[in-house]
């Protein structure tokens, strides 16, 4: 029996007093007097367990995942409000939540950080957050936002050398990041049903036209939501390599990037299992996510994605088993390490 990871969740649900004092934040961007102190924050263990009990972990035991990694709300992090000090109060809070929720729940929730990131401002000061979260919260990965400025690309590409301190830390400890954007507030691009999906193929992209991966042969990237279009489009992606006189993708990027099962109908996860190889795929569901409705051709949750993976002709009970739970333990190896403390 394998143990069924889910790499890719957020606490969506979290209490409303999470959400009001971010608005009691935000307007004291205008009104610095108003300025709520983190102190004013209060949650109780109680409030956090009943979140997690009557939603994510419900759901999980419903539909059979034991495991979940659990970073804060993607489109909360909105990075573009505020300034880095900002930014910094509100992740140091919401990754703190996650902590918790872990730490009521050992067996179920491992977490995973959000970072400080803000538009214009040098990643590296991301880092305190980053060795925090590694080694005093126990994190297992990071998420990180390509774009910080919420849709309007400001920042530059991920192979740019200002990203490299963030990498150095990532390789330090062997964590991954999930490239992963937040609120768009750019009103082109729908945040979950555009900007998501645009900037899992634009990480992408920015990966294969660059070396990154040559300056560090061990970092990490899970692209989320299958990928975006990669996926898709391998054949495209696979010639433009070529043009570019770039080595196979197998090698210049597959040792490196990986690639989470959100993606919310059988079809989609017939063609990522059919195109990608099977050690580049990890289960994930993105669940109490984007899309929290019932698909009418099955009757089923659209983010049941275990679903998709059991039915697929694609693959054998061994590549399944990779799928849940073997390439997680790999590209996740501090998670590894917390599993065999815990005798699993
Ligand atoms: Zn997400």
């Amino acid at each position: 029996m394998s143990l069924i990871i889910d790499v890719h969740g957020h606490y969506t649900t979290a209490p409303k007093a999470l959400e009001e004092w971010r608005n009691r934040q935000i307007a004291a961007i205008k009104d610095p007097a108003s300025k709520p102190k983190v102190s004013e924050l209060k949650i109780s263990d109680d409030e956090l367990r009943e979140t997690i009990e009557t939603n994510q972990l419900a759901k999980m035991k419903e539909r059979g995942s034991d495991l979940t990694i659990f970073s804060p709300r993607a489109s909360f992090m909105a990075h573009h409000i505020g300034d880095f000090e900002v930014s910094s109060t509100w992740a140091a809070i919401c990754n703190e939540l996650c902590l918790r929720v872990s730490q009521l729940f050992p067996e179920n929730f491992v977490p995973a950080a959000m970072l400080p990131q803000s538009p214009g401002v040098d990643p590296a000061t991301c880092i305190p957050e980053l060795v925090k979260c590694v080694e005093q919260y126990g994190n297992v990965g990071i998420n990180l936002n390509p774009d910080p400025s919420g849709g309007h690309w400001t920042s530059p590409p991920l192979s740019d050398k200002s990203w490299y301190p963030i990498y150095e830390k990532m390789v330090e400890y062997d964590i991954p990041a999930m490239i992963h954007v937040s609120t768009s507030c750019n009103s082109c691009f729908h945040t979950t049903g555009a900007h998501y999906l645009n900037a899992d193929t634009t990480a992408f992209m920015q990966c294969l036209t660059s070396d990154l991966f040559k300056d560090f042969p061990t970092l990490k990237f899970l692209i989320p939501h299958g990928g975006g279009a990669v996926p898709y489009h391998w054949g495209r992606f696979r010639g433009l390599a070529q043009e570019l006189k770039k080595p196979l993708l197998s090698e210049h990027l597959l040792n490196n990037i990986f690639f989470d099962t959100c993606v919310y109908h059988q079809p989609g996860i017939d063609l990522l299992t059919k195109v990608i190889p099977v050690k580049n795929i990890m289960f994930a569901s993105e669940m109490i996510g984007a899309v929290r409705g019932i698909d009418p051709e099955t009757g089923h949750y659209f983010d049941d994605t275990k679903r998709y993976i059991e039915s697929t002709a694609n693959l054998s009970a061994e590549e399944r088993h990779q799928v849940y739970e073997g390439n997680a333990r790999r590209v996740f190896s501090r998670l590894d390490t917390k599993l065999k403390s815990q005798g699993r």
